[in-house]
């Protein structure tokens, strides 16, 4: 039997595995020394071979047949041919901005890299996003503002477990990611506190200490109230903010105005609550706040997630072992996705596009003119949003996305979608999204090709190959590269190999932020993983940030005066519920993959809608009921699950099917201003049963 130890497909914990291809096929076993899942998995990662040899694998190029309007199976050399001109064509007739790039948090590193560069030297457009700003932006551009370094945790998740006081917000890891519970389960057994805020009474909230049961999109209120209280009762650190921060004056004036009463009024959590957080929070030697998508997938996403980060400095919770301020990323490669050039203002090593030294360094790397390196493009909802019209892309190129399901306001991102030119697709399924392009490009996924992964705790960990690729399937690398060389632009394309790439972005990220220049394949198979950043051959990795320093000018972590705001739509007469979503267990982001493994598929096989037993009965609506919920951007058929868990004024529905009970029919894409996050996780409903209309008067019985 061949081993092979690798890491799970789908989150950012990327739980340590072992594939095992045997006589009786191919099967996953965790691995127990791997230091993060410690030899747990959850139901997804136990089933992750099922996606290999999957009989609705792609593997072959599909080619819509413009008179019949269908794909049809073509050779890679006939979509290659198409594909190069459909965008001279749309290029000369529009401009090199006229052609886009859609990526994936789930890429890996190599992947991701290479689709930045591949944009900007291959296709020579500006025009780059990927679906990571629907997950983590928010939380990236808050910890740039006050810690000058965005890393999802500055420590190891080891530190979770020595924590007297964690407040987690908008986060449900128990389904998300169960494996991680055992360090909360580990720092309960210290004798430490777990806070959960959430609208949802979850599994997370149930192992809590306590749970405040927050009103949706009231986030920055409860960290201000929450504040407001430490400095009243004296819980302040104030040596520790007179050290090492900047800016506190102007925000302890600021939450003055959020005294205790007022915050229950705005966030729906009782005083008596309020006050034990804060002084569960305050009174620990040691504690932490993380946030996950609740808090931050907001359109005032990233002030809230500052005035959680206020929080934890006024706290002196920050800057030393066993504390400080962490987002949980979601999607498996949500760190390393968003370091390495995907996004549309940023380059390799988190260096900024806009930044005439950064411009340079990456141009030198890649052997361009900096002036021949485009500027930054709009980011991904807008890109979205502009599709197919004057001014906006007219063809696009998808890769590790699924976002005709998985973007905001998703009917109008589907007519976009049928309205370019060019739509093209690389997957391993025929996707919602794949099934309206023009090319489809079968690709390899996890456990058929190599490449480094970034885990929430910026810990690089390689993913080994274990098995080819099914014949007629190319790697994403190999497919760019072929690409690029039918656009005449191979040269700056010179190999597909993983690890080759690996090294160039090492050298492209050599002094940058998110320094990989000293990691290699080696290193990380000896190490079981490095810590970025890691400058130099020699370099151990750096497993926690900020101890001396924070990644500022003046090495200062700063506060920020953030006032809440309310959610860009809050109930009213015609929509009178809030409408959050989210994640169940056995499901992972749009569902390509695990819709189509039976087990999981079997867990939980359609979308549904939590509502309060108290709103059912008002409505007239019984569990499993078929009910139709309906939001300013369209409507989506789910089932009714009737449950004490959530909010009386809350739906909450999950958002990994597509179709007529698609979540993202619904969602609002408001934009955060600065992190241009969508608003997911807020917006008004209404629900009403589904009436079937009459059956005809002939209809059999
Ligand atoms: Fe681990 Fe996440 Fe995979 Fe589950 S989905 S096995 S938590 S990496």
């Amino acid at each position: 039997m061949q081993t092979t130890d690798t890491h799970c497909p789908y989150c950012a914990l990327q739980c340590g595995m072992t594939l095992a291809n045997g006589p009786d096929g191919l099967a996953v076993t965790p691995r127990p020394d791997f230091p993060v899942n410690k030899g747990g998995l959850c139901q997804k990662g136990w089933t992750a071979a099922d996606l290999l040899g999957h009989p609705e694998r792609l593997t072959t190029p599909l080619m819509r047949d413009t008179k019949a309007d269908v794909l049809r199976p073509v050779s890679w050399e006939a979509a290659l041919s198409r594909i190069a001109h459909e965008i001279k064509t749309v290029q000369d007739r529009h401009g090199k901005n006229a052609v886009g790039v859609f990526g994936g948090g789930g890429l890996t590193n190599e992947k991701s890299y290479l689709l930045g560069k591949f944009a900007r030297v291959g296709l020579q457009t500006s025009q780059i996003d990927y679906n990571g700003r629907f997950c983590m932006s928010s939380a990236a551009a808050a910890n740039l503002k006050a810690f000058g370094m965005d890393r999802g945790l500055p420590f190891p998740l080891e530190d979770i477990a020595q924590a007297q006081a964690i407040l987690m917000v908008g986060s449900n890891s128990a389904e998300t990611m169960p494996p991680v519970m055992q360090y909360f389960e580990a720092q309960k057994e210290n004798g430490g506190a777990l806070i959960v805020a959430d609208p949802r009474r979850t599994p997370t909230a149930r192992a809590a200490t306590l749970h405040l049961q927050l009103t949706p999109g009231t986030d920055a209120a409860l960290a201000n109230g929450l504040l407001h209280i430490a400095a009243a009762d004296s819980l302040l650190d104030l040596d520790f903010i007179a050290a090492r921060t900047t800016g506190f004056d102007a925000v302890r004036r600021m939450v003055n105005s959020y005294w205790p009463d007022r915050v229950e009024r705005i966030t729906g959590v009782p005083v008596k609550a309020l006050t034990q957080a804060a002084h569960l929070l305050g009174e620990a030697q040691t504690a932490m706040v993380l946030t996950a998508r609740g808090t931050e997938q907001q359109a005032q996403g990233v002030n809230n997630v500052l005035a959680l980060i206020n929080l934890v400095l006024a706290l002196g919770k920050s800057g030393r072992p066993n504390c400080g301020y962490g987002c949980l990323t979601g999607q498996g490669n949500g760190q390393g996705g968003r370091e390495h050039g995907q996004k549309a203002d940023q380059l390799p090593g988190y260096r900024s596009i806009k930044n005439p030294a950064h411009r340079a360094h990456i141009a030198d790397v890649w052997g361009i003119d900096e002036a021949d390196l485009p500027q930054a493009g709009v980011s991904a909802y807008e890109m979205l949003d502009a599709m197919g019209r004057e001014g906006g892309v007219r063809a696009l190129f998808v890769f590790g996305s699924n976002l005709g399901v998985s973007a905001p306001h998703a009917g109008h991102v589907q007519k976009n979608l049928d309205a370019l030119t060019f739509l093209c697709v690389s997957d391993i399924f025929l996707s919602e999204t794949a099934a309206r392009a023009d090319v489809v490009l079968p690709c390899a996924q996890w456990a058929e090709e190599s490449g480094t992964m970034t885990n929430l705790e910026g810990r690089v960990v390689l993913r080994r190959a274990a098995i080819d690729p099914p014949q007629g399937v190319k790697t994403d690398t190999e497919i760019l590269t072929a690409i690029a060389a039918q656009l005449g632009r191979g040269r700056w394309f010179p190999s597909s190999c993983p690890e080759t790439i690996f090294a160039e972005l090492g050298h492209a990220s050599r002094g940058g932020a998110a320094d990989y220049s000293g990691i290699s394949y080696a290193k990380i198979a000896a190490q079981d993983g490095v810590f970025w950043p890691c400058p130099e051959a020699q370099h151990p990795g750096t497993p926690r940030l900020f101890l001396d320093a924070y990644a500022t000018e003046d090495g200062r972590a700063k506060f920020h005066s953030v006032l809440h705001r309310a959610p860009a739509e809050t109930p009213d007469a015609e929509f009178p519920l809030y409408l959050t979503t989210g994640r169940v267990m056995a499901h992972y982001q749009s569902g390509t993959q695990t819709r189509r493994v039976p087990r999981l598929a079997a867990l939980v096989p359609e979308a549904f809608a939590e509502m309060h037993p108290t709103l059912a009965q008002k409505l007239g609506i019984d569990d499993g009921d078929s009910i139709v919920v309906t939001t300013r951007r369209g409507e989506a058929t789910v089932k009714a699950k009737v449950t004490p868990a959530i909010r009386a004024d809350t739906l909450f529905i999950p958002f990994h099917w597509g179709g007529a009970s698609c979540a993202n029919l619904l969602t609002n894409p408001a934009l955060d201003p600065v992190s241009k996050m969508p608003e997911f996780k807020v917006c008004a409903a209404r629900v009403e049963r589904r009436v079937l209309p009459p059956a005809p008067a002939d209809a059999p019985v």
